[in-house]
């Protein structure tokens, strides 16, 4: 097939086995180049939909689609939601028993596969190359091909051996599918896997659909369970926090509350984190409050926020953990609470930390970049990409870019705050030279005799909110910094000279405002915005997909996505031709559950 008749099939395809209406993004020059025969590197972000750059040419070239993938778990749903959809697809791994995996060969060498899914040690193993050898291979994908360096935290030693798939089988196709960004991986990527000739396709790293909020700490669990029931009542999320003990604390907490929360963390058992991990991955509305122990093999798609109420370590760390909201496509929130306390902390840590100069600096600059995201006055997501190369418009779905926050001359109240720790010493924390800098009589100042200070009462004029702005921004910007030493005490840093001397001017953002639109101009639809028959009949649709779940054993998204039922919720449609049209609906599902939906909707609708 040339490439215009290949595009014509593999729209066809798209839309019949898939029910998707078109290509996304690069999608399109992709699988029509691999589908050609050609070699390929492509690197997406998590939910770009780098799946269907090598299941779609599966289907399109003769023979079996050989897919490396390194996590079992992933690979089992990937299959499940194939066979909905009517492919052929099956997986050899060691979870399987000895009968089940002998009839998959069987299958496959008797050419009676679209796709076969391999764990990468299984693949290298004699028996398989043999039967490798045998039959007839569209192409092999490498998926998370990133654990093929030695660098990255993922690394898999089995991976390296996968150049011999070039030696071997120098005709078949290869695709290598990778979500991580950087350039250096993208070099080792290309040699080790011997990917000399493959095309390279980088997407851009942008997520739209996820929504970056960035608000002041006041009362964080207070504020995590306001935005939990204002925006996400009933669906999957994940909290991070930093500390194990906070994960058992704030999930506690949260279940008190009745939110169907889960804790996850490194010092909890392997069964129990087990247990919780497929809870989460097969229930509704599961909550997960865990440490960054819980990360890899997350391949949820339905995650509709992730929440942080500890700072990240850098943005790469925070690019990463948010990245595992709204896979589906669907709108989702990346949330994060922050504070004069995160910022002092994160410094504290590198600065007591056990690295040497040159990793100090290097931790020091990432948090400040982060630091930088979370006090910008612009758009969030012009800065994050600007951290990964990228130049962008403002989004529009973002904090700021909702409410601009504005910013204000900050140059004098910068000197007080500045002087109030230098006249104090260089010993106190923020909630004191609050204190002082207000002319407030507390035990505190009279025991030091702060209140015959010059700085005493000189900043009466701004209220407590405001000055801790002031500081917090402060240390973020490093013109004052956190003692070592003592716990919470600030000192003047290099840095604060010139803005003490007058030479140098300060602009700060404003206190935000407690009560930003919400779901304003939010694109797709959610729990929260179907209201009436509409979010009562997606309630009716969730019940019945939970109940397909349970009685196929699989997660609630492999039979129909969020965006699919939210889809039918909205349109209401009355006949199987109406239904057809929505997205996700392809032509197998619409003969299974079809009628069934249809039933539902006139239910619905009395
Ligand atoms: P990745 O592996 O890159 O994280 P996936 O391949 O899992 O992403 O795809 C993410 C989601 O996007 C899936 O839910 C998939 O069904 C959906 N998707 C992929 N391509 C399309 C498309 N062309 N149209 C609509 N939805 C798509
Ligand atoms: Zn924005």
């Amino acid at each position: 097939m040339n490439a215009p008749a290949t595009e014509v099939a593999a729209l066809e395809v798209l839309r019949r086995v898939f029910g998707h209406a078109d290509f996304r993004g690069a999608q399109r020059e992709i699988l029509v180049h691999v589908a050609g025969g050609g070699d390929a590197l492509v690197l997406m972000p998590t939910g770009g939909g780098k799946s269907l750059c090598y299941q779609l040419p599966a289907l399109l070239r003769p023979g079996t689609a050989v897919v490396v993938s390194p996590l079992i778990a992933l690979m089992q749903d990937q299959v499940a939601a194939l066979r909905q959809l009517g492919v052929r697809a099956a997986f050899l791994n060691s979870s399987q028993g000895a009968s089940e995996s002998s009839s998959t060969e069987r299958a496959f060498s008797h050419g009676e596969l679209d796709l076969l899914y391999v764990a990468p040690e299984r693949l290298l193993t004699p028996r398989m190359l043999e039967l490798l050898a045998r039959a007839q291979i569209a192409l092999f994908a490498i998926d998370e091909a990133h654990c093929v360096s030695q660098w990255g935290h993922d690394f898999r030693p089995e991976y390296l051996q996968l150049s011999m798939l070039h030696e071997r089988f120098a005709e078949v196709p290869r695709i290598a599918l990778t979500a991580t960004a950087d350039p250096q991986t993208r070099e080792e990527i290309l040699a080790r896997l011997a990917l000399g000739r493959a095309r390279v396709f980088i997407s851009s790293f942008d997520r739209p659909n996820i929504r970056y909020t960035i608000v002041e700490k006041r009362d964080a669990r207070g504020q995590l369970l306001n935005f939990i029931r204002e925006e996400h009542p009933g669906e999957a999320g994940i909290v991070y926090c930093l500390s194990r003990r906070k994960v058992e604390t704030i999930s506690a907490w949260l279940a008190a509350e009745g939110v169907r929360s889960l804790p996850y963390h490194a010092g909890m058992d392997s069964a129990m984190r087990a247990a919780h991990q497929a809870r989460f991955q097969n229930e509704e509305g599961a909550v997960m409050v865990a440490t960054i122990a819980f990360g890899m093999g997350i391949d949820k798609p339905d995650v509709r926020f992730v929440a942080h109420l500890d700072l990240p370590r850098s943005i790469e760390a925070y690019y990463q953990e948010t990245g595992r909201a709204g896979r589906d496509g669907a709108p989702a929130d990346a949330w994060m609470v922050y504070g004069l306390g995160d910022a002092v902390q994160q410094r504290r840590l590198i600065d007591t930390s056990e690295g040497d100069e040159a990793f100090r600096r290097i931790a020091a600059a990432k948090l400040d970049a982060l630091l930088g995201l979370c006090e910008t006055a612009g758009c969030r997501r012009v800065r994050l990409l600007e951290y990964f190369g990228e130049t962008a418009a403002a989004c529009g779905n973002c904090d700021t870019c909702r409410a601009p926050p504005a910013t204000w001359d900050a140059t004098e109240a910068a000197r007080m705050a500045l002087s109030a720790i230098y006249r104090t010493g260089q010993r106190f924390g923020a909630v004191h030279l609050i204190d002082v800098l207000r002319g407030r009589d507390t035990e505190r100042v009279r025991r030091w005799g702060h209140q015959s200070l010059s700085v005493f009462g000189i900043g009466a004029g701004l209220d407590e909110a405001a000055w801790r702005g002031v500081f917090r921004q402060l240390v973020a910007l490093g013109l004052a910094r956190p003692d070592h030493g003592r716990h919470g005490a600030l000192q003047l840093a290099e840095s604060s000279r010139p803005v003490l001397k007058g030479e140098q001017r300060v602009a700060l953002r404003h206190a935000a405002r407690r009560h930003d639109a919400r779901q304003r101009g939010r694109p797709g639809f959610t729990q929260a915005s179907l209201t009436g028959a509409a979010g009562d009949l997606l309630l009716r649709l969730k019940a019945w997909r939970a109940e397909q779940a349970r009685a196929q054993a699989l997660p609630a998204y492999v039979i129909f996505h969020d965006s699919t039922l939210a889809a039918i919720a909205a349109a209401a449609p009355r006949d199987l031709d109406a239904l057809a049209g929505l997205p996700g609906i392809g032509a197998r599902k619409l003969e299974r559950y079809g009628e069934e939906l249809l039933r539902i909707v006139g239910e619905a609708a009395g």
